[in-house]
């Protein structure tokens, strides 16, 4: 059985064009959302990550603030930043813009954002809400995981999910927000990681399996059983001499292979990647509500 593949762009642009309608109500009322992106230094991954939130903004009728800093700003220059920031009432979220420059504190600087403007769901507050199932702003690449399921139709509850993968990003994440006992969640979760002494033993009873290992090739179709929903959360390059660019990117899964036996599969590109921007204006607009008093 081929699988139907999980277009994840045609799901961004579904969720974003409910935004655009949601910003048009919001700004009747005289309400702006507010993304405050913050950059340091000028990593070219960085900056065109940065710029593509800022044109994902625009488009979608939220304000968007750009504060790119030298690579030599200070911690306490940083942190004054982000207390202006956090005091803005034109500004619903904050995002800095990781790594930052090996000088700087991340955790510190993390920390240091308003809880309530943590769209980026790092905030110890916001992930230890989600943990314990409280409303929280959920981070957005895990989060874009949950809404591909959904919305594709996959039934969730009662699933074996299996995450490869436990960074604080993306495996932990996603593990707790399908473990969770509301919509969308109320699955049985596996985790394996580099110490799961036979990680296809797992995943071979999974229904859902979801690949977070950052490794190409990590899930093989000998690792799946028929008909499983597979997503590919995985961003590799790999040498491609007949590229420009002499790479192309590839998820964790061998695609070619595992899309003969599953029954539905994200590509990469075009499946996670798409989503993640747009969770990220998603949490703005939800920022912006509650901040108004209408969440
Ligand atoms: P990470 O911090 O490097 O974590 C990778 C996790 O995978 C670790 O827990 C590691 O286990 C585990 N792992 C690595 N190799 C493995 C293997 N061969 N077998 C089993 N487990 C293995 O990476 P991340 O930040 O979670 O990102 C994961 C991937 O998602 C990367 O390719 C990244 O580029 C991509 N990503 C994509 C998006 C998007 O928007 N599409 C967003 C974020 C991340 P240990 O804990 O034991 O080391």
């Amino acid at each position: 059985m081929a699988a139907r593949i999980i277009d994840g762009k045609q799901v961004a642009q579904e969720m974003r064009a409910e935004l655009r309608q949601e910003c048009a109500r919001l700004k009747a009322a005289g309400i702006v959302p507010g993304l405050a992106v913050v950059l340091v230094g000028h990593d070219p991954a960085s900056t065109s990550y940065v710029t593509a939130k800022e044109h994902a903004c625009a488009e979608t009728g939220l304000y968007s603030s750009d504060n790119r800093l030298p690579a030599q700003t200070t911690q306490e220059e940083l942190m004054g930043l982000i207390r202006r920031l956090n005091a803005d009432p034109q500004i619903h979220g904050i995002l800095v813009q990781l790594p930052l420059p090996k000088h700087l504190n991340e955790s510190e600087v993390l920390l240091a954002i308003d809880p309530a403007k943590d769209v980026d769901g790092f905030h110890p507050f916001n992930v230890g809400k989600m943990v314990i199932g409280e409303k929280a702003f959920l981070p957005c690449t895990p989060h874009g995981v949950v809404q591909l399921l959904a919305r594709s139709g996959v039934p969730i509850a009662g699933a074996h999910v299996v995450v490869v993968g436990r960074s604080n990003i993306v495996g932990k994440p996603v593990a707790n927000m399908l473990l969770q006992k509301k919509e969308h969640a109320n699955a049985t979760v596996t985790i394996c990681h580099t110490r799961t002494k036979d990680i296809g033993y797992f995943t071979r009873q999974a229904d859902i399996v979801i690949a977070a290992a950052g490794r190409p090739n990590t899930i093989t179709a000998d690792m799946v059983k028929d008909g499983v929903v597979v997503i590919d959360v995985g961003v590799n390059r790999v040498e491609d001499a007949s590229k420009k660019a002499g790479f192309r990117l590839v998820g964790d899964v061998d695609f070619d292979g595992v899309k003969e036996k599953a029954s539905l599969i994200t590509p990469v590109p075009g499946g996670v990647g798409p989503m993640t921007i747009t969770m990220l204006l998603f949490n703005t607009v939800q920022s912006a509500k509650m901040a108004n008093g209408l969440e």
